[in-house]
């Protein structure tokens, strides 16, 4: 098996190609990898040094948006898995051009360049972000796309498209939607990645609004595993929720960082809430649990404290991001 995995220097990206490597995803121990990253700002290449010198892996540095190099990839692999995207929802508000640009443009190059070399299998990585917002219960596969942010929207363009090139052209694609993911490398802006080392340098952390918005909380770990399962197992044509089975509000997520890290509430600032701010998120996973055997297996608890030590063990990699970042503004 000989895969590419697009967006392999990011945060999921990595760590399937990791585990991948390592043999530790289910179905596709052996397989060789050649990773397409364009190292936007939260493209890392170090997330790759623990599997750097495997002779299975190839790292390309280049764009999904470029047909000519893809052209020259696809007939040397006979899968993809596409996580490359750009996913911070707070970017995608601020201008949101380059989310269109490479989550949808993005991804029909891709499904164009596949479909041109017949590739057996293209997963599409997407996210339950695309059902827009619940206020009870769960969104099942067949919800109807409601997707509130540019990011959203942008994802669930590219859900179509991939949706469509299956329709029309019969080719072998899954599309899974997973919730919020965690665990480490994950870059410094996200929620707990930001509140952690926030805490770290003894900083305060910023909670949006009143912070009672909630969601499903997924280990990357098991993140990966179902796409593994989805890539060897799941059926063309279907999409396939992928959740944690942990629900918290950001208040709850933010307490339990707080006491972890041995601050109090005192570090937390309450700022102007993101605008169009989604409240509820929350996936049913009955189709990938009853048709691929997924279950999550990183307990929560057990899963945040991990995190919590891998950021106190690896300033050495989250330091230089966030100075970068701020430099950046
Ligand atoms: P990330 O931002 O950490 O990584 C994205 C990667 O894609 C980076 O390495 C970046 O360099 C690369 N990339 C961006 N534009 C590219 C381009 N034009 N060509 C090639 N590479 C490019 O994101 P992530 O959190 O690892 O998310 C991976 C996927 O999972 C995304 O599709 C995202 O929408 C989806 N997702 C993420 C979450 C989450 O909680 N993080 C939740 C649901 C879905």
């Amino acid at each position: 098996m000989k895969l590419l995995v697009t967006g392999g220097a990011g945060f999921i990206g990595s760590n399937f190609v990791r585990r991948a490597l390592n043999d530790q995803l289910p179905g596709i121990e052996g397989a060789e990898i050649i990773v397409l990253d364009a190292l936007t700002y939260s493209g890392v290449r170090e997330n790759l040094d623990p599997i750097a010198d495997s002779p299975r892996y190839e790292f390309v540095h280049g764009d999904i948006c470029d047909a000519e190099l893809l052209d020259k990839l696809m007939p040397r692999v006979d899968g993809v898995v596409h996580f490359a995207a750009e996913s911070h929802v707070d970017r995608s508000v601020r201008d949101s051009s380059i989310f269109f640009e490479t989550n949808v443009i993005g991804t029909q190059r891709l499904l164009d360049a596949a479909l041109k070399h017949g590739i057996d299998r293209f997963v599409h990585v997407s996210t339950d972000e695309v059902y827009g917002s619940i206020e009870e219960g769960e969104w099942t596969e067949e919800w109807p796309l409601e997707p509130n942010s540019p990011y959203a929207a942008s994802k669930a363009g590219s859900d179509l498209v991939a949706r469509s090139y299956h329709r029309t052209h019969g080719m072998n694609i899954s599309i899974t939607r997973c919730s919020n993911n965690y665990g480490p490398y994950h870059f410094p802006e996200k929620l707990i990645p930001l509140f952690v080392t926030n805490l770290l340098d003894d900083k305060h952390v910023p909670l949006y609004g009143t912070g009672e918005n909630v969601r499903d909380w997924l280990h990357v770990d098991d993140h990966c595993r179902g796409i593994a399962l989805v890539y060897t197992k799941g059926r063309a044509g279907e999409v396939y929720n992928i959740g944690g089975g942990t629900q918290l509000t950001n208040v709850e997520i933010t307490k339990k960082i707080l006491e972890l890290m041995g601050k109090d509430w005192s570090y937390v600032d309450h700022v102007e809430d993101r605008k169009g701010h989604d409240l509820r998120y929350c996936v049913d996973i009955t189709k990938i649990q009853n048709e691929l055997g997924y279950e999550p297996q990183v307990p929560f608890e057990q899963g945040l404290a991990n995190v919590v030590q891998w950021y106190r063990d690896r300033r050495d990699w989250w330091e230089p991001l966030k100075e970068r970042a701020a430099l950046e503004g």
